[in-house]
């Protein structure tokens, strides 16, 4: 068969090509004719209209492209051609050159083609497995706790190697964080084609699906794969204990019925994220008010908010979604701000995909493979020299460097055309620390519409305690309420908590950490061999990009690690060196210091109570998808027990 199939018609190829990216576009039309010049024309993204839907190419150049892709779609069609096949380095990366507009060095060039798996190749697979007799593999028992995103990643992984593999969830459903996050207008904040797994796109309804949608994805990627099987619903890991003179881990668990049992696994993966445990205020009172009050991550969906006095603590990512529904029917929503987030204007947060790209994806080879790659491109590495401070600039309060001061101005002057008319809420929304200090929020308006509501107020007066009424202030103001939600985050650098972990001589993980968790890539501890974790310290983002991406990469480490294991034999114990860990650390230390959000001292979940950032990954994406490729033997020790 042709690149493009002959089943389909002029007047379909036309109105698909009325809703194309048109960079996306001129790329596949290279992949089709293998003619460079296409992208050495004037229809070319525009570098400081990163962000635009079409990257700053005006109307007149879309409709060139258009009738260009038209003529070539057809032709290849007509001709039954086979496309340009696989194309040179060069050619690749001036394609990158073109989408990115930045003459970006050839370490990407590994990357796209992996990504672009152009060969058919499965970009995050481990090809040590290969190496493996089967037979090894199969022998290999490996827990995983958690049946969320990673862990789904996880048992997909290990099927697909021949390991013997069990998934612990605490739920009663797969889904993690898209199973337990069911508020009001909850959706995702990376755009779905970078937030979905690479081996298994989907014809997206939005640009940005909700909750609903997510959970739906990662339910039937469950079924797909026929995971289900292979999941213990409803039951919680409680401890684990490393049983040195075995080589293997006793993991002690709690099912449904409060049946206790304890399992033993040769390796385990932790896949329970970062953002799992709800986190309540440290504030006087709590738990003394008389009405309804819950955390976002554990919506009471029996309250009616109709009529009543509703008071909402917290302005990050989730009060930002589901104040605006509340407000749509409470008689008033009080929400109580301690920092202004920043908040990015996308004016397709909530827009539909038009039916014409998912047909382009579906139709015309390696478009959603470039426009893929254009949504890591402007949400993480295209961003991230806004979010790296300058050498002598000291501006704390503000911005961290030239490029970052410009942020900060365009998404002021973003906000001020929705709420200009009201000085006061521009000065309460006006953050008092750089962009990239915190998640910005993507929004198209809501927020600032629903603080300009009648029934909503925006209170920055500090919360000083709750009481049976409702919250009082730092003013001594008191303020009464029918309900109370907490927006107020989860506890995040508490990894892999309430569990304990019980590694080399009894050592407990937390114990070991000390309040300040570090891991090798993110995923190995030192005393605790044969624990993987995935999510791990200092693999969260800031600029947006997909933690999905994060998951993909580590998994296709640990699976690496796990053919070391297969290979050496059950029993093995592989334990990071401390030095190849301590080294690794710094580096993150020395990464961090640098970027917006090691720099501020604005209060965030990505920092330890000693203002250490134990969350966030502070380099590119090609950096952390080089570094998992497989696991350097010289950075573990290997101990044969059993
Ligand atoms: P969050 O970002 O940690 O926000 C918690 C909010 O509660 C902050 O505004 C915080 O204020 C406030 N808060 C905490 N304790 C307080 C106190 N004692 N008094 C007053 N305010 C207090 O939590 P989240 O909104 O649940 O979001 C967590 C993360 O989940 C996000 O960063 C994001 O990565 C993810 N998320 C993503 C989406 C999405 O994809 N759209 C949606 C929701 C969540 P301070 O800022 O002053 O600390």
């Amino acid at each position: 068969m042709g690149a493009i199939s002959s089943e389909i018609t002029d007047e379909q190829i036309r109105s698909a090509l009325q809703d194309a990216h048109i960079p996306t576009l001129m790329l596949a039309l290279v992949h089709l004719t293998g003619d460079l010049d296409l992208i050495r024309s004037d229809i070319r993204p525009q570098p400081e209209f990163l962000g635009d839907p079409q990257d700053g190419i005006e109307e007149p150049l879309q409709q060139r492209a258009r009738e260009l892709a038209f003529d070539i779609i057809s032709r290849v069609r007509d001709e039954e051609g086979a496309g340009a096949g696989t194309l040179s380095e060069s050619a690749l990366l001036e394609m990158i050159g073109y989408l990115t507009s930045q003459d970006v060095s050839g370490e990407y060039l590994e990357f796209l083609t992996a990504e672009l798996s152009m060969n058919g190749e499965d970009a995050y697979a481990q090809p040590a497995l290969k190496q493996v007799d089967a037979e090894r593999l199969a022998g290999l028992r490996v827990l995983v706790i958690g049946a969320g995103m990673s862990g789904l990643l996880s048992g997909i992984r290990l099927k697909e190697a021949g390991i013997d593999f069990e998934i612990i969830e605490k739920n009663p459903d797969v889904g993690g964080t898209w199973f337990e996050n069911t508020y009001p207008g909850c959706r995702v904040d990376s755009g779905n084609h970078v937030y979905s797994y690479s081996f298994r796109p989907k014809n997206w309804p939005q640009y940005f699906s909700s909750q609903p949608v997510l959970r739906e994805y990662f339910s039937e990627t469950a079924d797909d794969y026929g995971l289900r099987a292979n999941i213990r619903f409803e039951t919680e890991v409680l401890e684990m204990r490393l049983d040195e003179a075995r080589g293997c881990w006793r993991v002690t668990v709690r099912g449904a019925d409060d049946e206790i049992q304890v399992l033993e696994a040769d390796a385990v993966i932790s896949a329970v994220g970062q953002l799992n445990r709800p986190k309540m205020p440290d504030l006087p009172g709590l738990g003394t008010f008389a009405g309804p009050a819950f955390h976002s991550a554990r919506w009471d969906h029996s309250v009616d908010f109709a009529g009543k006095r509703v008071g909402v603590i917290g302005t990050g990512g989730s009060a930002f979604q589901f104040v605006p529904h509340v407000a749509e029917s409470a008689a008033s929503v009080t929400v109580f701000q301690r920092t202004a987030p920043w908040v990015v204007l996308n004016e397709q947060y909530f827009s539909e995909i038009p039916d014409g790209v998912n047909w382009l994806m579906a139709h015309v080879p390696f478009y959603a493979k470039w426009f893929r790659f254009s949504m890591f491109w402007k949400s993480a590495e295209g961003l991230l020299a806004a979010v790296t401070a300058e050498d002598g600039w000291n501006r704390p309060e503000r911005s961290v460097s030239e490029a970052n001061e410009q942020m900060r101005e365009q998404l002021l002057e973003a906000m001020r055309e929705v709420i200009g008319s009201e000085p006061t809420l521009v000065e309460q929304c006006t953050p008092d620390y750089p962009f990239g200090a915190k998640r910005a929020l993507i929004d198209d308006g809501r927020w600032f519409r629903a603080l300009l509501r009648d029934n909503v107020v925006l209170n920055t007066d500090g919360v000083a305690a709750i009481n049976a009424d409702g919250i009082e202030t730092s003013d001594g103001e008191q303020h009464d309420f029918d309900v109370l939600i907490y927006g107020t985050g989860f506890s995040a650098s508490d990894f892999l908590t309430p569990m304990q972990i019980y590694g080399r001589n009894g050592v407990e993980l937390h114990d070991h950490w000390q309040g300040d968790p570090r891991a090798f890539k993110g995923i190995s501890v030192p005393g605790f061999p044969n624990l993987f974790c995935t999510y791990g310290p200092n693999t969260n983002i800031v600029v947006n990009s997909s933690i999905i991406f994060f998951s993909e990469c580590e998994v296709r480490y640990i699976l690496g690690c796990l053919a070391e294991l297969a290979g050496r034999g059950r029993g093995t114990l592989m334990d990071v060196t401390r030095s190849a860990h301590d080294e690794y650390n710094e580096r993150i230390d020395a990464g961090n210091a640098g970027m917006a959000w090691g720099q501020s001292a604005v209060s965030t979940w990505y920092k330890n109570a000693a203002g250490r950032v134990t969350q966030n990954w502070p380099f590119r994406l090609v950096d952390f998808w080089q570094q998992c490729k497989a696991p350097d033997q010289a950075d573990y020790h290997f101990e044969q027990n059993g």
